[in-house]
């Protein structure tokens, strides 16, 4: 599907919890510069695939390639240190935004690029502000999150993934806390995203953004990937039953 470079290359990931097996092999690829959808009813793994090529969670098996590294083999013998390698490559975008409460806008956002990455504060700042600015939240750096409206939560949540300069976007359904009036800002600032380059994965119910924004959908149910393709292909037309009863319900 994707004609350029690989940025990320998955095979046959999978992961249990305790006896649950909810990823059975999963296989994705994601061009530079591409947008791929995930979607699939609810419970079907797609989280959990987030989680696992953020480091957040520890594959039990399967292939985790960057292009230009790191690419990590999962398996009883993989260290922690290896696992890790994969964090500092992409940045999530969580449903909850999951801001530190305690923290102003501004230390929300440079307090990865300060505490982890340890780069400069000043620079820090300097890029905060202006990414701030660019989704229109220049006047909010000193609130804190209880002062916003979710749509502006959720707008500092993907500054401070951005402040971090992945080279993956990973958004885990980031509009479906939001009262439906505040979705539209928030989408927008992903589009935008898209359009400039940037590579992500996206997992959303958002079958209609999905189908203008990526490049590519993949369909999962039960841990497995049933269908992918192009979003007309998958969400207008799918080759599959189960595709075809999700998209119904949604779209
Ligand atoms: P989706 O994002 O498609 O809704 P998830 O990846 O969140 O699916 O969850 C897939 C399955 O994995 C669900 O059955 C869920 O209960 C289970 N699961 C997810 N995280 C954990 C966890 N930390 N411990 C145990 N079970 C989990």
């Amino acid at each position: 599907m994707s004609h350029t470079e690989p940025l990320l290359a998955v095979e046959g990931l999978r992961k249990s919890f305790g006896d649950n097996p909810v990823l059975k092999s999963i296989d994705l690829t994601v061009g530079q510069g591409r947008v791929l959808a995930l979607i699939g009813p609810s419970g079907s793994g797609k989280t959990t695939v987030l989680r696992c090529l953020n480091g957040l969670e520890r594959p039990d098996a399967g292939t985790v390639a960057f292009s230009g590294g790191p690419r990590v083999e999962f398996g009883p013998k993989t260290t922690r240190q290896q696992a890790q390698s994969l964090r500092d490559r992409s940045a999530m975008v969580f449903q909850g935004y999951n801001l530190f409460p305690h923290m102003t806008v501004l230390q929300n956002v440079i307090e990865g690029p300060v505490q982890v990455q340890r780069r400069p504060k000043a620079q820090a700042v300097a890029e905060a502000e202006a990414l701030l600015e660019r989704v229109g939240l220049a006047d909010k750096r000193d609130e804190y999150p209880h002062e916003l409206s979710g749509g502006q939560q959720q707008r500092v949540g993907i500054v401070r993934a951005l402040a971090l300069r992945p080279a993956l976007l990973l958004f885990d359904e980031p509009t479906s806390a939001l009262d439906p009036e505040l979705v539209g800002d928030v989408l927008t600032v992903i589009k935008e995203l898209a359009e400039e380059g940037w590579t992500m994965v996206m997992v959303t119910h958002e079958l209609a953004f999905a189908r203008e924004v990526a490049d590519e959908v993949v369909f999962m149910d039960g841990g497995v990937v049933v269908e992918r393709g192009h979003p007309d292909t998958v969400l207008r037309n799918p080759a599959h039953e189960r595709t075809r009863q999700f998209v119904h319900r949604l779209l």
